[in-house]
Formats: C-alpha cells, sequence, structure tokens
C-alpha cells in the first residue's frame, strides 16, 4: 500500500540554513536529523542555564551552532524554521519569521517530507483524549496481522529518527506507522497526508496555545486533509464528523464512524458485548463483520471503561482501513496492555476498587472515567489550565459517594460541588505540597462503602504539587500500598 507523493523534497534540506526553535528533546533530535542531510543548522532558546549549556556543548560538538538566551530574534539568512511543541504559535520568533517570508513547521513536517521511496504508510490518530491508548491498540492490531509497525508521534521514539531509520542496517523497514499527533503537532505540519485519520473526541484543551476553539479545532481537522481510504469520526461527538466534511481528501476517501451503540451502514459499534464493523464488509446495508467481544480489551486489565471500547473501535476502523483481518483486531486487542495511570487499576482492599486514572488531567478525561463507575469517591483537584467543572460536576453527581480535594484550583470544583452536588460530603484537604496524598487516600477510604471505587481522576494538570501526572499517580499507588500494609 506504499505511494508515491508528489510534494516530497527527498534532499530538500541539504545545504539549507535552518533555525530550530527549542533546545528540548524534539529540537535536539530535529537539529541533529537536519545537520546530518548536510542542512546549517542553528538552534535558538530563550533560557541559558546549566541543562541548557550543557546540550549546547553536545550540539556544537557535533557542528549545530547554538545560541542560547535569545528566543525571539530570527538568525540572519534562516530559509526554515523547525519549532518546538512548547512554543506558542504567537511566539516573536514565528512573527519574525512571517515577516521574512520564511516558513515554520514541525517534527511531524521534516518527518512527513523526509520519507523515502519505501515508505511506511501512516494511519494518524489524533484528539482530546485518548491518543496514546489508541494508537497503541492500533499497534497491537497491526502487529497481530504480522504487519512490521510502531507507535509513534507523541509518544516514544521521535518521529524524524523513526522516518530516518527506515530499513537502516539490515532492519526489516516498517509497513505502517500508528502515529500519534498532537493538536500543536498538527499546527505545523502543514503538507501532512495520512492513508486514514482520526479524530476521537473534541473538548476544550490548551485553547490558551490556539487561541480559540475553533482555532484548536481546525488544528485538530488537519489530520483528515488529504487521507485516501478513511476519515475515523466519533459518532457521538458531532464537531468530529464536522471537522471530516470540511476535509479537502482524496477521492473514494471514505468517512467512517464509530460508535458505542448499534453501527449504521459505514459505522463500527457494539453489539451484545460485541465490537461490530459495518464499514468494511461488502454489502453494508445487510451485512456485518464481528471483529472481538468487549471482554477482549485488554482482559488482564479489568471491564473496559466506555471510554476504553470507544478508542478500540477507532483503532479497529483505522486498521480495517488498512485491510487487516477481523481475527488480527481480536487477537491485538487481547495482546494490548494500557499504559500506567490511565485507569489502571490497583487494588482492592475491604470490596473498595482503588483506580488511577491520573491522566485524566482535563474535565473530558475525568467525565469519561467517572462515566464508568456506578459510586465513586473521587480524588480531584490540582492546575485547571482555565477549566470551568459546572458540567462535569452536574454529570458526575449522582455517582458521587465523596470527594477529597486536593491542589492550587481545588476552590473552583469546591464551588461546582456545592452548586450541583450540595448533598455529597466533600473534603477540602487545604494542601499543595507533594505529601498530601496519603491523606487524601486516607480520607477517600473513610468516605467509600463496600462496592465503591476510589478514583483519582484530577480533571486537573499536576505540576502545582507533582512534577507531572506519572508521579501523581505513583503517589497514589503507593498510598494504597501503604493501606494494605497497615491491613496485614
Ligand atoms: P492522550 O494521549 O490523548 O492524552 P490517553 O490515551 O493517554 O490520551 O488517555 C488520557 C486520559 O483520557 C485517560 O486517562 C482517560 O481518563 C481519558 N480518555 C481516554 N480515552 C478517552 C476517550 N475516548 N474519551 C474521553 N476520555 C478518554
Amino acid at each position: 500500500m506504499t505511494t508515491h507523493d508528489p510534494d516530497r523534497i527527498p534532499e530538500g534540506f541539504a545545504g539549507m540554513n535552518i533555525t530550530v526553535a527549542g533546545l528540548g528533546v524534539s529540537g535536539i533530535s530535529a537539529a541533529r536529523a537536519l545537520a546530518g542531510l548536510g542542512a546549517r543548522v542553528t538552534v535558538v532558546d530563550g533560557g541559558a542555564g546549566e541543562k541548557q549549556q550543557e546540550s549546547a556543548r553536545e550540539l556544537e560538538a557535533a557542528g549545530i551552532a547554538v545560541r542560547l538566551g535569545d528566543g525571539e530574534t530570527l538568525p540572519e539568512g534562516t530559509d526554515l524554521v523547525v519549532t518546538s511543541p512548547g512554543w506558542k504559535p504567537d511566539s516573536p520568533l514565528f512573527a519574525a519569521a512571517a515577516a521574512a517570508g520564511v516558513d515554520v513547521v514541525g517534527d511531524v513536517e521534516i518527518a512527513w517530507r523526509l520519507r523515502g521511496p519505501d515508505a511506511a504508510d501512516w494511519l494518524a490518530v489524533t484528539g482530546t483524549n485518548g491518543k496514546t491508548t489508541t494508537v497503541r491498540m492500533l499497534a497491537a492490531i497491526l502487529e497481530a496481522e504480522g504487519l512490521h509497525t510502531m507507535a509513534v508521534g507523541n509518544i516514544g521514539t521521535p518521529i524524524v529518527d523513526v522516518v530516518l531509520n527506515q530499513g537502516k542496517d539490515g532492519a526489516r523497514p516498517y509497513d505502517v506507522l500508528a502515529v500519534e499527533l498532537s493538536s500543536y503537532q498538527l499546527h505545523w505540519a502543514p503538507s501532512l497526508r495520512a492513508h486514514s485519520a482520526a479524530v476521537l473526541n473534541l473538548a476544550p484543551d490548551h485553547l490558551d496555545w490556539h487561541g480559540s476553539m475553533a482555532a484548536y479545532a481546525a488544528d485538530k481537522g488537519r489530520i483528515y486533509e488529504g487521507n485516501r481510504v478513511a476519515c475515523v469520526y466519533n459518532v457521538a461527538d458531532k464537531a468530529t464528523e464536522d471537522l471530516v466534511r470540511e476535509a479537502d481528501v482524496e477521492e473514494g476517501c471514505r468517512a467512517i464512524g464509530f460508535t458505542l451503540g448499534t453501527p449504521g451502514p459505514s459505522e463500527l459499534g457494539v453489539v451484545d458485548g460485541i465490537l461490530v464493523d459495518r464499514a468494511f464488509v461488502e454489502n453494508r446495508q445487510k451485512q456485518a463483520q464481528e471483529l472481538a467481544e468487549v471482554s477482549d480489551i485488554a482482559p488482564g486489565a479489568g471491564p473496559a471503561a466506555p471510554h476504553n471500547v470507544a478508542n478500540a473501535l477507532a483503532a479497529a476502523a483505522l486498521a480495517r482501513a488498512y485491510g487487516v483481518a477481523p481475527a488480527a483486531v481480536r487477537d491485538g486487542l487481547r495482546a494490548f496492555h494500557p499504559e500506567a495511570h490511565r485507569i489502571q487499576h490497583i487494588a482492592e482492599i475491604d470490596g473498595v476498587r482503588y483506580i488511577d486514572d491520573s491522566k485524566a488531567t482535563n474535565t473530558h478525561a475525568a467525565e469519561a472515567s467517572l462515566a464508568a463507575y456506578e459510586h465513586i469517591v473521587w480524588i480531584a483537584g490540582g492546575l485547571a489550565k482555565g477549566a470551568t467543572f459546572d458540567e462535569l460536576v452536574k454529570t458526575a453527581a449522582a455517582r458521587l459517594r465523596g470527594v477529597v480535594l486536593i491542589g492550587a484550583d481545588r476552590a473552583l470544583i469546591r464551588e461546582a460541588l456545592a452548586r450541583h452536588a450540595p448533598e455529597v460530603p466533600v473534603v477540602d484537604l487545604d494542601r499543595t505540597d507533594t505529601g498530601a496524598m496519603p491523606e487524601a487516600v486516607r480520607e477517600a477510604t473513610r468516605l467509600a462503602e463496600p462496592g465503591d471505587t476510589v478514583l483519582l481522576a484530577p480533571a486537573c494538570a499536576s505540576m502545582d504539587m507533582f512534577v507531572n501526572y506519572n508521579k501523581r499517580g505513583d503517589a497514589f499507588a503507593d498510598a494504597v500500598r501503604e493501606l494494605t500494609a497497615k491491613d496485614q
């Protein structure tokens, strides 16, 4: 299914003067790759701390120029700017580039332009939540089909490195890549044309970066541009279908929906606990193909939460668009292991389940995990990133046995609870230190009754109290284990 793309510029970077914005992981990888291709590279960064100086020394030793302490001025003679995800589109460096008529692109665009003649196809996934889970499910399905693949993009090995190493040193070339793309990456990848792509859902997030919901949606929608076989959308989220309608795709490319309900023609869905395909069958008006049972989704991890069934359907749709057989969908989903901190079952103590969904860093994600359990003691709070909590609390109110609040912006959640769930007991820990988690877990345990779920789904970012969401989840799991130790 490999194709040639007329837009590809094989030797396009040799001899160019390229400015790389940002001395982080993706900037360093792009700088090295481009220098290796014969470009003259200058990396600029506004910082000049110890860490930056160390990275600068390493790059300079490899013949790459580095300018620290000024991330705003465009170096003289720049032909192309390569940006890093953390840089906002309104950064002065990009304004200077625009004024000079110089293109700004991201690592995904570079990777796309570097694909060789035997390039792997790209099956691409974006959405506000569920991206990592879905690309990993997709990679597992593709592997079960016997294809050589990898989950890449906003995850794992930098995508530029993966593309450059395609088939090198006798390695088996990738047939197809499961590519996770953030809205930032899509913003800066104008010529990307995936084989097929999915937008899982669309809810307000990162609006400070994009400027508005419309701009955020438009960047997500770019993933459908030029798709050849299928644009996969979420039937329950009309905004994703609207993006398909607005996209310019190759002739014959189909719109394929996924739904947790009974699928209509050209959809994948669920019937009596079975994942069913009514899109990639000979007669979609009359036929449906059984793919797997809901219980086949990561069977070791307990019953699948509804949003993970949706993610599995999206992954299955992309795999089927690529021609994968039904049995490989089932085998891949069985082989899939969820990553840590995403609805991770930690323990069951005295009939109470403890679930770590620390990765629920926004209200949309938390809403999905709160919908997955019947009676919940909810541990929430952290950095709200400008979010409001009224809708979330309204939807979840009936399921809440109690709430324990931590973190800097907990008052926002407390006020929403007072408005929409005044009868639910709330423990406001009034703490933003890392050590608050054991106390939060003890309080949650006190509120819980047998059969309940204590759910860490903070709906907020973690950086007020923890280095990142991983550490927050680890602190939760440690605190739960402490409970067990005391019980014995
Ligand atoms: P991403 O890579 O987009 O951040 P992940 O797969 O890492 O997504 O999941 C992040 C969190 O989002 C999960 O912990 C869960 O709370 C929530 N989530 C996952 N899939 C979905 C979905 N399809 N819809 C809503 N929320 C989801």
